[in-house]
């Protein structure tokens, strides 16, 4: 895998960035899920970094605690919070979006008895009476961040950091709408790397890194046509040696619907009767992910759009063994995908890269069936 600029930020949980932000009196506060609403936790001295596990390589003691039928994303953030590789966190904030992630923060919670950690309930369905309730579960966390981190946090503040947040999914997109063009002038790779440092590093401290990285892609030239255009759907990813393997068949990754990825994850946060109700609407909207009930369609018809937009050649379909989420709703979606004219691959896999041998095969048959 090729180097890049943005390679010493994702080395470990706390990158430099992080550490920088902490010896200049800033607060980490730790997130898992794109249900938690990460604006809330930047507001200063807080700000949000997105859990991962970089280089996981076994989860012996968090086995443990953790059924092996649990998946290995949840089992490797607790192995990682047993080993002391979270201690930097003031606090976490999980959301109860499945019952992993349910059960990680039972055990995190249990087993480190950390100084913050809160965990938000989240409605399945996205109607009236959930929005009123997420709403209210936001103005909890709010009334607990203000009490243990001796903040008040006014309608002010959250228009300001809704601003920020704004401004810097707008640098992000700059660069993601590159990969809508005929020869994209980034792989899939560099910009998995940009999204991850963009969601687990501080944001006034990442923006310069990104904007170099952005004029740097203008600056190329020569760029070869792809083997083919593929999009990656799925839930928790966060592993750079995944994209690349794909790639390390000739073609490039040029969309991207998962969590951690640029679609819907790039959406800016849009105008309400509150900011803290226009919070509540894009958070609990924005991701749809199969836990929510009855937007299966929605779901769809964002994935169809997205394949159109990207003329993307190829879907493939990725999941953490054991996600009941999405490896329940992959038979189904694999299903209404191919009956839209898609061609998609569904791919089982383990969070700690395992297996990226099988994979890369796996791609190239699937090329191949393209006739690419
Ligand atoms: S990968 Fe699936 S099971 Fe694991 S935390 Fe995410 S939604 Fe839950």
């Amino acid at each position: 895998m090729k180097t890049n600029l943005f390679d010493p930020f994702l080395e470990e949980p706390a990158g430099p960035l992080v550490q920088q932000a902490m010896e200049n009196g800033g607060i980490a506060v730790g997130y898992t899920c794109s249900y938690v609403p990460s604006v809330l936790l930047s507001i200063p001295p807080l700000f949000p970094v997105r859990m991962r596990a970089p280089g996981a390589s076994g989860t012996e003691l968090a086995d443990i605690y953790l059924s092996k039928l649990t998946c290995s994303y949840t089992r490797s953030l607790l192995e990682f919070s047993m080993d002391f590789r979270y201690d930097f966190l003031g606090g976490w904030v999980h959301a109860a979006s499945c019952d992993h992630l349910r059960r990680l923060n039972d055990n995190m919670t249990y087993l480190l008895s950390p100084d913050f950690s809160h965990i938000i309930d989240v409605p399945h369905r996205a109607g009236k009476e959930g929005l009123d309730w997420f709403l209210e579960e936001l103005k909890i966390l709010i009334g607990r961040l203000e009490t243990h981190f001796g903040l008040t946090i006014s309608d002010d503040d959250l228009a300001r950091a809704i601003a920020d947040y704004n401004n810097f999914v707008g640098l992000l997109t700059s660069v993601a709408e590159r990969r809508k063009e005929d020869l994209p002038p980034l792989s899939g790779t560099e910009f998995h790397k940009m999204m991850l440092a963009a969601f687990t590093s501080p944001r006034h401290l990442i923006r310069k890194p990104i904007e170099t990285f952005r004029d740097s892609v203008r600056e190329r030239k020569n760029i070869k046509a792809p083997r083919a255009r593929l999009m990656l759907v799925g839930g928790q990813m966060d592993d750079p040696r995944y994209i690349d393997t794909i790639e390390s068949t000739g073609a490039v990754v040029v969309a991207d619907r998962f969590c951690t990825g640029s679609i819907p994850g790039l959406d800016p946060i849009g105008p309400a009767e509150s900011p803290l109700r226009a919070i509540a609407e894009h958070t609990l909207l924005a991701p749809s992910c199969p836990r929510m009930m009855e937007d299966f369609d929605r779901r769809l018809k964002q994935i169809v759009d997205t394949a159109a937009a990207y003329r993307v050649d190829g879907i493939l379909l990725e999941f953490i063994k054991f996600c009941d989420t999405w490896g329940v709703e992959s038979a189904s979606l694999v299903a209404a995908l191919r009956e839209s004219g898609l061609r998609v691959l569904s791919l089982e896999r383990e969070y700690s890269g395992t297996g990226l041998g099988q994979l890369q095969t796996r791609v190239q048959a699937f090329l191949e069936s393209m006739g690419k």
